[in-house]
């Protein structure tokens, strides 16, 4: 049975009264108290499962692993059987092997041959490491002093059969695939993936491969926000690229409410008179114009279209880029049934002066050389290439703050975003 989600509310992206401008982790708490997961819940084979969200928090289906057994190749024994110095022990026949146990018990005073993997037969607890003995086919001898249980792993040290392994909300790394496997289980319930859909808004717009006059510029947005989507394991409906018009701009966002189950425009989300998202979102009543005190940072016009919710980012390249980095991703991974996330920062040497005052966090394109962190040469919002020139981020808080070469400053590599 598929689960349904109840819907979002038509308010939640309001913004509390007499708010100005809005501190960075205010506008992060109130998308991760408001936002609630919106996709369904199937079954999926564990091999299959990777970076899907687990749906239910899942329990080893049995120990890991399953017996105690040997660690090496070796011998076995019982460790009570032998004293502290040299020590000679007589061999059983036979062997066991990791998959082929040995079907007896090895009486007390005797070891048996065992290799990586194998079970440790019955009367046995310890193994000595098979380059530590000498053997004439019929004994071993080697000196004593080992510790109980040595070179061996006991059932269930790794997991025990019934206790939690995974939590929900959990993004499947390859690791888990070997852990949910390595548990026993074989199936697991994950979230749907989110669909996301993307619209660029702007007459002054062309793709790659359209003419142009000197009053286009390229829709640079798309391509970079297709490929973070995809990177970010959602499905893609692309809106494609539409002109500063009423109409055309709601048939977009009607085809997106239908397709999708978010929808991140870019361009067009102020309040002027050429910002067709703000005002199709307005029509809704669900519209929250965000100002959120950082830079870069023109406001997010944010609302539901059709009871899907519609992150109106910023035109400029830089800034869509940054917020759907700061803003989209853990609202996203919200929607999509997944865990609240805060990116990895690292604090680093800055290699770079700079001050700036109270009042707004800011985010510089940045890049590590020589275990510092460079910035890029210019702040302007429109260069484009600097994303490319930077390896990440640099957040910089909202109080004043002055930066000389050697300040610690916040670096968030764009793998922290999972880029
Ligand atoms: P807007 O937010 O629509 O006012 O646009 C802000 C700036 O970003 C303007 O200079 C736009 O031309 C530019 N812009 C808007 N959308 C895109 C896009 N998809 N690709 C590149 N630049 C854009
Ligand atoms: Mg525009």
């Amino acid at each position: 049975m598929t689960l349904i989600p109840p819907p979002l509310r038509n308010d939640c992206f309001a913004m509390p009264q007499g708010a100005h401008w809005t501190p960075v982790v205010e506008a992060l708490s109130l998308l991760r108290e408001r936002l609630t997961p919106v996709t369904g819940i199937e079954t999926v084979a564990v091999a299959d499962a990777a970076w899907r969200i687990l749906a239910t928090p899942t329990h080893a289906a049995r120990s890991h692993p399953p017996h105690a057994n040997t660690a090496v190749d070796g011998y076995a024994f019982a460790q009570a059987s032998i004293g502290k110095g040299a020590q000679t022990l007589r061999l059983v026949r036979g062997r066991a092997a990791a998959g082929v146990p040995h079907p007896a018990p090895v009486p007390p005073g005797y070891a048996i041959r065992v290799l990586t993997g194998a079970n440790l037969p019955a009367g046995t607890d310890s193994v000595i490491l098979q380059e530590d003995t000498t053997t004439d086919g019929q004994s071993i001898a080697f000196n004593g002093q080992l510790k109980p249980g040595a070179n061996t792993r006991k059932a269930g040290e790794d997991m025990q059969a019934g206790t939690e392994i995974l939590s929900a909300g959990r993004q499947l790394t390859p690791a888990d695939l070997g852990t949910l496997t390595a548990a026993g289980v074989a199936t697991i319930k994950v979230r749907h993936r989110l669909r996301v859909a993307i619209l660029s808004t702007g007459d002054e717009l062309r793709d790659a491969a359209e003419a142009t006059t000197a009053a286009n510029i390229f829709d640079a947005n798309r391509p970079m926000l297709r490929a973070v989507i995809a990177r970010w394991g959602y499905d893609l409906v692309d809106l494609g690229r539409v002109s500063d018009s009423q109409s055309a701009v709601r048939t977009a966002l009607d085809r997106g409410a239908a397709e999708a189950d978010a929808i991140l425009t870019s361009g067009g989300a102020s309040a002027g008179d050429e910002d067709h998202v703000s005002a199709a979102l307005t029509a809704t009543g669900s519209m929250a114009l965000w100002r959120v005190a950082m830079k870069p940072g023109r406001p997010l016009a944010l609302g539901l279209w059709q009871g899907t919710p519609v992150f109106g980012l910023p035109g400029n390249p830089v800034a869509a880029l940054i917020c759907t980095l700061i803003f989209a991703r853990p609202a996203l991974a919200q929607l999509a049934g997944a865990d609240w996330r805060d990116p990895q920062g690292f604090d680093l040497p800055a290699a770079f002066a700079k001050s700036k005052k109270a009042g707004r966090r800011e985010y510089l394109r940045a890049r590590i050389r020589d275990g510092q962190v460079e910035n890029f040469a210019s702040e302007g919002s429109g260069r484009v290439s600097g994303l490319s020139w930077a390896t990440g981020l640099v957040e910089l808080p909202d109080v004043a703050m002055t930066v000389s070469p050697g300040t610690p400053v916040r670096y968030i590599p764009y793998e922290s975003f999972g880029l």
